[in-house]
């Protein structure tokens, strides 16, 4: 726990509400291939009103399932989308959870704002998250089809991921065909109409935009905006592109360009990496460790770059190596100072067989012990930034305390146990990977785990998101309930039902294909 970033959310956000952060209102995630939208990458996306668009780009971002978000956030209570930075909070440690990181980038004064805003205000971005298709060269198995070109292909190739038992696994049944409703090339696409007409606005009153993918290097789209980005010189703007940093030297080589070219702020490159060596390469299906660290380091040394940020995503599998690849990631600070690179840890809930929650207790205990006493010689290292710190102390507490990641997943291990060896027996064969010989000290457990091989067949599905939390996060219903309180839904029956379901029933994908 960090004093300065508790007193910090004490002061700024728990002045306002408990519940409150300030991403609901500045921050988006806009998935303009999908036309979905989510106000950081916690929460499961939910569609943008394709009507309202036409003549509101800002409601890309100003949704109606967001704006009863920030209706219950104003007023305390917490929204169910955002679990996972209450799960942090609940964990008793006075933990820091990701609504302090993603607010403290605003002003004190632009927070302060907001609480005297009527929550049906549209407000305008500050920071956003873009991604404009699915097109990428890696299929990582925490990913799925609805961001990956290639993961899409294996399920042409070989048909759905069978043999599941949980519902978190059905990622994997299917195409992601809902990712692309006007094609692979988004033709005549009106999310991406509406942000490029919104752009010119946009551009001079963002503090940061951030492109994600897919690979974003490898999509025409990409490089087409940031041809629209040269043309309108944004001084205060700061452009973030997520690369995977595994694709040809060429790309790599426009890319490097490209951040010397552009006329804005600042320039940061994000990267995704989480373990160290064969054990990343099995993770991050089309990673070959050398080339990233290579692509890693010329981006450092040779890119216009104000900061590097490795996001790590923190599945049960990394744990065995996560220590090796920190001291990776040290090795280049001490080369090249401290933001170069940052690491910046989540934690994975779906699919939540993955999670590093998800794993036997005697195999956890032997991983967070390695954890801990890597952070024991390592907690006064300059190197690491405090939210580094924070993060990481995060991570040892959250394996400690919590015991399922997700209050909706199933609770039975065993059942996360089945498919975790379900998944992991069908990617080896499809991705000519072996499980034992990469994770040896997963062995002994991984070969007393067996699938059920009865569980009938299940056919591809176009994997559209159909389930969507509006409501008040699960835990405070039920305390509510117990003791006899309103519910948060109780108190709010005069807002109408289409509104708090957000909108996506309104908006119909499919007449667009
Ligand atoms: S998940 Fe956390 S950081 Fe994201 S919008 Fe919700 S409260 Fe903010």
């Amino acid at each position: 726990m960090s004093n300065e970033l508790a007193d910090w959310r004490d002061k700024h956000l728990n002045s306002i509400s408990n519940s409150f952060c300030a991403a609901k209102w500045y921050n988006a995630s806009l998935h303009l291939g999908h036309g979905y939208t989510n106000s950081c990458h916690l929460p499961l996306p939910h569609p943008i009103d394709l009507e309202e668009i036409k003549t509101n780009p800002s409601a890309l971002h100003n949704t109606d399932h967001k704006k009863i978000a920030r209706k219950m956030m104003l007023e305390g209570t917490r929204p169910a989308e955002c679990s996972y930075c209450w799960k942090v909070e609940d964990m008793g440690r006075n933990s820091i959870a990701d609504r302090i990181y993603k607010s403290r980038i605003y002003s004190p004064e632009d927070i302060a704002s907001l609480k005297d805003r009527p929550w049906t205000d549209d407000v305008l971005l500050k920071t956003v998250e873009v991604s404009f298709d699915r097109t990428c060269n890696f299929a990582c198995s925490y990913c799925n089809t609805g961001y990956s070109t290639t993961w899409a292909q294996d399920i042409e190739d070989n048909g759905a991921y069978q043999k599941f038992k949980t519902s978190s696994a059905g990622a994997y049944y299917a195409d992601g065909s809902w990712a692309e409703p006007f094609g692979k090339y988004n033709k005549d696409n009106p999310y991406v109409d509406a942000f490029l007409r919104w752009w010119p606005e946009l551009s001079q009153e963002l503090q940061e935009v951030r492109i994600t993918g897919g690979e974003p290097s490898a999509s025409h789209n990409f490089w087409k905006f940031m041809e629209v980005v040269k043309e309108i010189p944004s001084p205060n703007l700061r452009i973030a592109i997520n690369s995977n940093l595994g694709v040809p030297d060429k790309l790599i080589d426009k890319l490097i360009k490209t951040t010397h070219d552009v006329d804005v702020k600042e320039f940061d490159i994000y990267t995704s990496n989480e373990a160290y060596g064969a054990h990343a390469e099995y993770i991050r299906d089309g990673l070959i460790y050398p080339v990233w660290r290579k692509n890693l380091v010329r981006i450092i040394e040779e890119g216009n770059v104000n900061q590097v940020i490795c996001m790590m995503t923190i599945n049960s599998l990394c744990l065995v190596s996560i220590t090796e690849f920190m001291d990776d990631m040290l090795e280049l600070k001490a080369k090249y100072g401290w933001n170069k690179p940052l690491i910046d840890l989540n934690i994975l809930r779906w699919p939540a067989f993955m999670s590093p929650l998800n794993l036997p207790d005697d195999i956890k205990i032997k991983l967070h012990k390695k954890l801990f006493d890597w952070f024991e010689i390592h907690k006064n290292n300059d190197l690491l930034a405090i939210h580094e710190k924070a993060q990481i102390q995060r991570l040892i507490d959250y394996i400690e305390v919590v015991d399922q990641g997700h209050v909706k997943t199933e609770d039975k291990k065993e059942l996360h146990y089945h498919d975790f060896k379900s998944f992991y027996e069908q990617y080896d064969e499809r991705r000519n990977k072996n499980f034992v010989e990469t994770f040896p000290e997963l062995k002994d457990w991984y070969d007393s785990l067996q699938v059920d091989y009865t569980i009938p067949d299940v056919s591809v599905t176009t994997g559209h998101i159909t389930h969507f939390e509006n409501e008040e996060y699960e835990p405070d219903v039920e305390r509510k309930k117990s003791c006899g309180e309103k519910t948060w839904n109780d108190l709010n029956s005069n807002i109408s039902t289409e509104l708090k379901k957000g909108n996506w029933k309104r908006v119909d994908l499919k007449r667009k294909l």
